[in-house]
């Protein structure tokens, strides 16, 4: 039986109570965690407090040495973690290493460099304006990158000079667990990091109505973000918020069509469509829209879905038997809506695991449900356009404002199509991912800025000194 991480050790929740841990490949219940409840947010809220002055005084270098030491720790320990991530959330076992561990080793690295060269200090004027850590952080993160979005937060805030509770998700804790593992045998001070497990409606709203935490930084959906939101209202707390998206990715006529559309597929499909920031709507000039759709389904054909430990998985299942009921509601649903389904759809790919096709949407029409709204699985909806201008009405219009990508035949034409885009991101005929660049929405996508240095600003607050 796991404990909460409090005060620098192991302790049981006041609660006795568990969250079972589900394999998504096998059904099984494959651990345990505790369901915290707000006693516990209290004493991990007390030790983050306690923790706070001698953590914040500091050398900002000794700080990214710590981090530095942690990072360390991840990538010794990256496989067996990348494995804990394909057992509960089910991501296949390549992606698991790469992406969802390896490179949040690579942010943490960034973040402790970050600390030991961190300009605290400027002048302006008569003026001495000072950045100092934003006090107690309540971390909450979602399911779908779990050891990434925990790392953006903690990584980015212990190197601020912040102490950090951190709420995993309750559907994949377990990456958490090892970040926890991590940080302890790093040397980080008791009480400096804490974690709680448990759900969002007790834990989430316990740290984010709490009085003593300074800061909330919430990554999930828009709708638990609100809440979250609300509540950090009553006590006028800062709150960084990473949301959902459905995001447009716009080919321009004169664009590499087979490129662009490859390219498009695998970034709708990568983590089984559990990404944030997928490019979930293809938007494609009426002249090439067949084409594009045969080359989108036999791109989609290509996938092999399957246990996330087998080699040539590149689709493993969805993370729960919810998060399937609501994919295929909406494959239903876009059919209702008469969009055009043409390959994938609502059969069980295998009998046991919450697996769910590959599935390519034609005919979408702006305003469907699957044209607006999150589906958060392996669902591409094709969106025909006329012109460039309708091609940027499209993808501006849902209320979301994450990433995007736009592919034409040169960059600096991209690129003049970018800037229209109400979007944090967008991808350049393909350009890659950056975890160095910031990262965040527009609109209902989100407050703020996590990655980079905006990422580590987040937790800083600003003090003008006048001499
Ligand atoms: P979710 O909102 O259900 O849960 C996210 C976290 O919030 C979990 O830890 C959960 O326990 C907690 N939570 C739920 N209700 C809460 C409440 N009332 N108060 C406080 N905390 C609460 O989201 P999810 O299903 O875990 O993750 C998928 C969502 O996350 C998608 O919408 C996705 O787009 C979004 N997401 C956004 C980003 C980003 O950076 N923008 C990154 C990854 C995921």
């Amino acid at each position: 039986m796991r404990h909460l991480y409090v005060n620098g050790s192991w302790t049981p929740s006041t609660s006795g109570e568990v969250v079972n841990v589900i394999n998504p490949a096998t059904e099984e219940v494959i651990d345990q965690v505790p369901a915290g409840t707000t006693s516990d947010v209290d004493s991990a809220v007390a030790a983050a407090s306690a923790a706070f002055a001698a953590w914040s005084a500091t050398a900002p270098a000794d700080r990214g040495k710590l981090l530095a030491d942690a990072a360390g720790l991840l990538k010794d320990r990256a496989e067996q973690i990348a494995a804990t991530i394909a057992t509960d959330m089910g991501a296949p076992i390549k992606l698991a290493l790469k992406v969802q561990t390896l490179m949040p080793a690579g942010v943490m690295e960034s973040y402790a460099r970050m600390a030991e060269t961190l300009a605290a200090e400027s002048r302006v004027g008569n003026s001495l304006i000072l950045r100092e850590p934003a006090g107690v952080v309540g971390a909450i993160t979602p399911w779908n990158y779990p050891l990434h979005q925990a790392v953006c937060k903690v990584a980015a805030a212990l190197a601020a000079g912040c102490t950090v509770v951190l709420k995993p998700s309750e559907i994949a804790p377990l990456a958490a667990y090892a970040l926890a593992d991590v940080l302890h045998d790093a040397g980080l001070p008791s009480g400096v990091f804490n974690l709680i497990s448990g759900y969002g409606p007790v834990v989430g709203e316990a740290l984010a109505a709490h009085p003593q935490v300074d800061m909330v930084s919430f990554t999930g959906s828009t709708k638990a973000g609100r809440r979250v939101a609300a509540l950090a209202g009553g006590s006028v707390k800062r709150v960084a918020l990473e949301l959902g998206g459905k995001s447009a990715n716009i080919i321009l006529p004169d664009a590499d069509l087979e490129k662009a559309v490859a390219s498009g597929v695998s970034h709708a499909f990568v983590n089984s469509g559990q990404t944030c920031s997928a490019l979930t709507r293809m938007l494609v000039h009426w002249d090439q829209y067949d084409d594009a759709v045969s080359l989108a389904v036999a791109a989609a054909r290509t996938y092999t879905v399957g246990d996330p430990f087998a080699e040539g998985t590149r689709l493993g299942p969805l993370v729960s038997a919810a998060q399937r009921n609501r994919v295929i509601r909406y494959i239903n649903l876009g059919q209702e809506e008469g969009a055009r389904l043409v390959t994938g759809g609502t059969d069980y790919p295998l009998e046991r695991g919450y697996y769910v096709e590959p599935t390519v949407f034609a005919g979408v029409a702006p305003g469907m449900a699957i044209e607006q709204e999150e589906i958060f699985g392996p669902v591409l909806s094709i969106v025909p356009f006329g012109s460039v201008d309708e091609a940027v009405d499209i993808a501006n219009g849902t209320p979301y404002g994450l990433a995007g990508a736009v592919w034409a035949g040169s960059e600096e034409k991209a690129v003049r199509v970018a800037r229209r885009l109400r979007t944090g991101q967008v991808a350049i005929n393909g350009g890659r991912f950056n975890p160095l660049a910031p990262f965040g929405g527009f609109k209902q996508s989100g407050v703020g800025r996590e990655l980079g240095e905006p990422g580590l600003e987040e937790f800083l607050e600003v003090k003008a000194l006048q001499l």
